[in-house]
């Protein structure tokens, strides 16, 4: 890294080059860095990736965009959680729903944690989190998660929105910002003396330079695996999916602000609600059922066995790169890894990437000071969500298939993740257990809980007894009715869709 960068280049311009793109031209707007966006042509982006966590929204205001400016031309819809259903058997716990949490939960989430712990150590009481939560309530009643402002209390969520849209729009966005757009298939990379990019070459024998390059280009990786070398760490041993097959499906009037990933015989499919259609797509591993056979499975599971609408299958890899910063190039996005989109993390990684990056090359006056410390970072950070994403595998209760045995089974999961799990089992505490790992940054213990409570690692009812001799016993229909008096405040999805479109 140059002290005195002047230049970037950002090749690839899928959602991760132009998130990079917002982002730099935002925090370094002072500093006189020309930034280029190059795009080949020829090569697509991969135009999945419906579904957002919170942080988008973060990113959004901090660009300076509000939601009526960007959600109808993205079809947008909020999203306050996911429901996972069919990934347990246990009974009472075929579904349960992982919710972003809000300000109000602050009232119901003790609740929850004492019924949980106590459930754990063999106590009859209710441990299911979905009905501790106000996402849940707008779920259920499908409201908008926007809050009117006599509303006392902040509210979180994320979004689902049609990613080439999104991509479209934050280009435009950037190019008000001074990022220029160029249109170019880099063919090769030419590296100095010292193993650093120089230049790119194009396939039209035209040169592109810079002090700094950030590699968005996608699965192929082309800057920081193909031409740096850096390695690439597989996780496919306990993670074993690697396909997709994605249909989109009619959309509802008012539809629900939730993901719904349901858990099919060879990986599990999720349902995005957009305003222009429901954007499914089966996640599965080929190693297991072949393409035709799971795009079969997935036209049952939709209806829509006699319909001639031709589904998009993809290819996958999980797992990261062990350097995501590596001499002048930085990658973003698919080319830096990916954890499968069960939790819909990816776009997090983007933008905690580029964050962290901005943080560490300003800490370090933009020298490689803190590119060490930097990658570490990304790279836990990495871990702990493929740490979460493996944990919804391991704890599943599926027989019907090999692919439920094995993933139950499978590979070696991380130290990290045992300890977790035998935290859970024995009854102790997991909040102190994700502080002593510094974990709960990533998934915080709530989501552990809804995750293992919801799947339900309990002691069955029939190994339980009764909690008569409580000193405290949270009240369920008071939190309930606490829950659904907060949701009266809440518009029909639908109409805050429809406010938002009017604003713009
Ligand atoms: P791409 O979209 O592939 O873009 C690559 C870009 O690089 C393109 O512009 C291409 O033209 C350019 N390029 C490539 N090679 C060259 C070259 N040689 N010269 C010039 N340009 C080049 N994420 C979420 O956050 N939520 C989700 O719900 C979610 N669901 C997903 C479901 C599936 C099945 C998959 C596979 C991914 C999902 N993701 C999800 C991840 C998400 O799709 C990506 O993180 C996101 O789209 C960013 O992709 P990208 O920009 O890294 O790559």
């Amino acid at each position: 890294m140059k002290e005195n960068m002047k230049s970037i280049v950002i090749l690839g311009g899928g959602t991760a080059g132009w998130i990079t793109a917002n982002l730099i031209a935002f925090h370094w707007k002072d500093r006189d860095i020309d930034i280029t966006l190059v795009e080949s042509p020829d090569i697509g982006i991969i135009g999945v990736g419906e579904g957002s966590t919170p942080p988008l929204k973060i990113f959004l205001e901090l660009i300076g965009l509000d939601e009526s400016d960007w959600m109808g031309r993205c079809e947008a819809t909020y999203k306050v959680g996911i429901t996972f259903r069919d990934w347990s058997t246990r009974p009472g716990f075929s579904e349960y729903f992982h919710p972003f949490l809000c300000q109000p939960d602050e009232f119901s989430v003790p609740a929850f944690f004492h019924n949980s712990f106590l459930r754990r150590k063999g106590v009859d009481l209710d441990g299911h989190p979905s009905q501790f939560f106000l996402a849940w309530e707008l779920a259920k009643a499908r409201l908008a998660p926007v809050a009117p402002p006599n509303f006392p209390f902040e509210m979180n969520y994320g979004y689902h929105f049609d990613s080439a849209m999104l991509g479209e729009f934050l280009q435009d966005w950037a190019a008000k910002r001074g990022v220029k757009y160029r249109q170019a298939t880099v063919t090769d990379a030419v590296l100095d003396e010292q193993g650093y990019i120089d230049y790119l070459k194009t396939d039209s024998e035209e040169t592109i330079k810079a002090d700094f390059y950030v590699d968005s280009t996608g699965f192929r990786s082309q800057l920081l695996q193909q031409k740096l070398g850096v390695p690439f760490d597989s996780c496919e041993d306990v993670l074993f999916n690697d396909s997709a097959v994605v249909f989109p499906t009619e959309p509802e009037e008012n539809p629900t602000p939730q993901t719904i990933s349901t858990a099919l015989k060879y990986g599990w499919v999720w349902k995005i609600p957009l305003t222009s259609r429901f954007g499914n797509g089966y996640v599965y591993s080929s190693k297991y059922v072949d393409d035709d056979d799971a795009e079969m499975e997935l036209r049952e599971h939709l209806g829509l066995m006699d319909s001639d609408i031709e589904a998009r299958k993809l290819k996958f890899k999980v797992g990261r790169v062990r350097e995501h910063w590596a001499k002048n190039c930085l990658a973003v996005g698919l080319s830096q890894g990916f954890i499968e989109p069960l939790e819909a993390t990816a776009l997090d990684m983007v933008q905690e990437t580029v964050a962290r990056f901005i943080e560490a090359a300003n800490k370090g006056n933009f020298t490689d000071q803190y590119r060490d410390e930097f990658n570490q970072r990304i790279s836990k950070r990495f871990d702990a969500v493929r740490d979460y994403i493996v944990c919804h595998y391991r704890i599943n209760t599926r027989t019907d298939t090999e692919y439920w045995l094995d993933a139950g089974s499978r590979g070696k999961v991380s130290n990290s993740l045992r300890e977790l799990l035998a935290a859970w089992v024995s009854g102790k505490n997991i909040t102190d257990e994700l502080e002593r790992q510094n974990l709960d940054a990533y998934f915080p213990s709530v989501s552990w809980n809804c995750l293992l409570g919801g799947k339900g690692i309990y002691p069955t009812d029939e190994q339980v007894r009764p909690g008569n001799e409580l000193a405290h016993q949270y009240d369920l229909e008071k939190i309930s009715s606490y829950l659904k008096g907060c949701a009266l405040n809440f518009k029909p999805h639908q109409e805050q869709l429809r406010v938002i479109r009017k604003v713009a």
